[in-house]
């Protein structure tokens, strides 16, 4: 009994701790008197727990502004210099590292194109470990200082299991089932492991964007929304709720592999007739087949040129995407009933300024009336880099929700060497 109630307590005091680092975090430059209107904590929670985040060095003083007659208030914020992140994205074409410090500015990054090697599991594990390097040390970054190392990839992560190694949140044991890459269950966490003794999180790259938009982007104040990923391929993240929606084993939001025509185009998973098989930027330039340059992005930018020359087959290819992502977005109206649905990934941004009247014309035309007046339809916010910070947004969302739980220096080494 006497364990339970200390539990409690502990659960308390870290949840409150939560509570206000995340609303600091997401809100700015608060007052203590602000947060105690905002959260409903008691006034002395609020100074105990700042008080105590302060000393962590986790929160700072950061001005002050006159309150009506009564002593200037106290502005706090969450300090920035707290603590690294690292998001990775394992892209269609290349591997990209960034390290970012706490509030999400980016002070490092490594680009590292997949070449001739595609996506051979241990060249990219290589080409991970090898961006960790470049933007620790061209920066100088003390290792122990990285809160985590966020990767987006393009398959279905199966987390692994985070009661194995309570510092560690299921990164090593993640698998990753990649099947337009040829990643078949690929233990993706277990292999950086012997690499890197860094927190790994793992998740799909289509989700990191996804929460990335919702956090800071288009999606920001949206309870149930779709963030598209339009890239070589085509994924989705749905949020239901405020929270994602996993499904049994986390594929949920597999969009591009939805059906747009029975027995159609071959895809790379596999199967036929699905979205990215019509719409992903590798079959747009295949469809197009004018494309000289062997990159897929030149080859997209072109087309767009073309279309915007009135080449007529361009614009008729161009016209024909967008009223499969028209459709395609009605199909997700009329499942899950979003207010917001986002379109990010490099090819739909890329696109998006064209299409993005006819997608929206087309979406009216095939769903269903009452839904479709209650969403909207946008382009991301965060560019074509989203995936990378929205895979820093792993550890950082672990690191709020821990209420701000720092690896003290040498606590790695220390787990190491048990
Ligand atoms: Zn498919």
């Amino acid at each position: 009994m006497v364990e339970r109630s200390k539990q409690t307590v502990r659960d308390l005091r870290r949840g409150n701790r939560s509570v206000l680092l995340r609303h600091l975090y997401f809100e700015g430059r608060l007052s203590r008197h602000e947060l105690g209107r905002d959260t409903g904590l008691s006034g002395g929670t609020i100074s105990n727990v700042v008080g105590e985040l302060i000393a962590d060095g986790l929160v700072e003083e950061a001005g002050s502004v006159d309150s009506d007659g009564g002593r200037p208030r106290v502005l706090l914020q969450v300090a920035a210099d707290r603590g690294f992140l690292i998001g990775v994205d394992v892209g269609e074409t290349q591997v990209r590292v960034a390290l970012f410090d706490l509030a999400l500015t980016e002070l490092a990054a490594s680009d590292h194109p997949l070449s001739d090697h595609g996506h051979d599991v241990d060249h990219v594990v290589q080409l991970i470990l090898d961006g960790l390097a470049e933007v620790l040390d061209s920066t100088g970054t003390d290792r122990d200082r990285v809160l985590g190392v966020g990767i987006g990839v393009p398959g279905i992560v199966e987390q692994g299991d985070p009661a194995a190694d309570p510092t560690d949140p299921g990164g090593i044991g993640a698998v990753v089932h990649g099947q337009t890459i040829d990643w078949d269950a690929v233990p993706l966490g277990r292999l950086l492991r012997a690499g890197t003794d860094l927190p790994l999180h793992i998740d799909n790259g289509a989700k990191t964007l996804g929460q990335a938009e919702m956090w800071f982007g288009a999606g920001r104040g949206a309870g149930n929304a779709v963030v598209a990923l339009f890239g070589s391929g085509v994924g989705a993240c749905v949020i239901a709720n405020g929270v994602p929606y996993r499904g049994a084993t986390s594929s949920a939001g597999e969009w591009g592999h939805t059906k747009v025509h029975v027995g159609g185009r071959l895809c790379r998973c596999g199967s036929r007739g699905c979205l990215e098989a019509y719409v992903g930027a590798e079959a747009l330039v295949e469809r197009w087949g004018e494309a000289s340059d062997s990159s897929e992005k030149a080859g997209l930018a072109a087309l767009l040129a073309a279309a915007e020359a009135d080449d007529p087959v361009a614009d008729a290819l161009l016209c024909e995407t967008a009223e499969y992502l028209g459709a395609s977005i009605a199909d997700l109206i009329n499942l899950f009933n979003p207010e917001r649905i986002v379109i990010g990934g490099w090819a739909g941004l890329l696109l998006g300024p064209r299409l993005l009247p006819a997608i929206r014309a087309a979406a009216r035309s095939y769903a269903l009336r009452f839904p479709c007046e209650q969403t909207s339809i946008e382009l991301g916010l965060l560019g074509p880099d989203a995936v990378t910070v929205g895979a820093a947004t792993l550890p950082l969302a672990r690191f709020l929700d821990s209420g701000g739980d720092v690896p003290e220096p040498g606590r790695r080494e220390a787990r190491a060497l048990r």
